[in-house]
């Protein structure tokens, strides 16, 4: 191979290390920034420098934030009730998407996953019912993704939950066992919000 530059290099390096990137595509990546506007490149470097020095995990419910409370938790107008709980912020944010929720959530930061070494000790369980024995909801609803991890994680959390006095749901299968929350279209997971069935 030719000679790199070493700032070439270690910007092909550190691409690589990126999910779903490999070698070659790093590579293609690496000339493409050399090639577009200065401005465009320092504008990618910028967002990625803000994205790590600012945001931050909800000290409530584990969603991303900016600050100490994420948008939804600092938002007044949501119902204070009834509780979502899902595995990634990602899927907080499939779950906003879908537009008819109001109330709130606590983010995982995971599913349990025994094949990975995943235990609930990792996850953001202990928080999860920390908040719940303090008494405010009257709902909490599973949205973990269909797979066996993510029902086996629902399980796990139920059955800690159930010696409080709140009614535990489930979303509805309109979604296919399996597919995952993030992907799922917007009108689907609305269904299985509205539809959603005692856990
Ligand atoms: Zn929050």
């Amino acid at each position: 191979m030719a000679q790199l530059t070493e700032s070439v290099s270690r910007l092909i390096d550190n691409l690589a290390k990126l999910p779903g990137i490999g070698r070659k595509s790093a590579e293609r990546l690496a000339y493409h920034l050399l090639r577009v506007h200065k401005a465009d490149a320092l504008a990618l470097a910028d967002a990625i420098r803000d994205v790590r020095e600012n945001v931050r995990y909800c000290q409530s419910c584990f969603n991303l934030a900016e600050g100490l409370q994420c948008a939804v938790c600092s938002d007044p107008k949501r119902d204070r009730t009834v509780l979502c709980i899902v595995e990634q912020p990602r899927d907080v944010m499939a779950l906003e998407q879908a537009g008819t929720y109001r109330g709130l959530y606590h983010v995982l930061l995971g599913r349990i996953a025994p094949l990975d070494n995943i235990g609930p000790d990792q996850l953001t369980i202990e928080p999860l019912v920390e908040r719940v024995r303090a008494g405010q909801f009257r709902e909490i609803i599973m949205a973990t993704n269909p797979t066996v991890e993510g029902d086996g994680t629902a399980l796990h959390i139920s059955n800690l939950l159930a010696e409080y006095p709140v009614t535990i749901t489930k979303l509805a299968r309109g979604i296919t066992t399996g597919s995952i929350l993030e992907y799922t279209n917007k009108e689907i997971l609305a269904d299985a919000l509205s539809g959603r069935q005692k856990f």
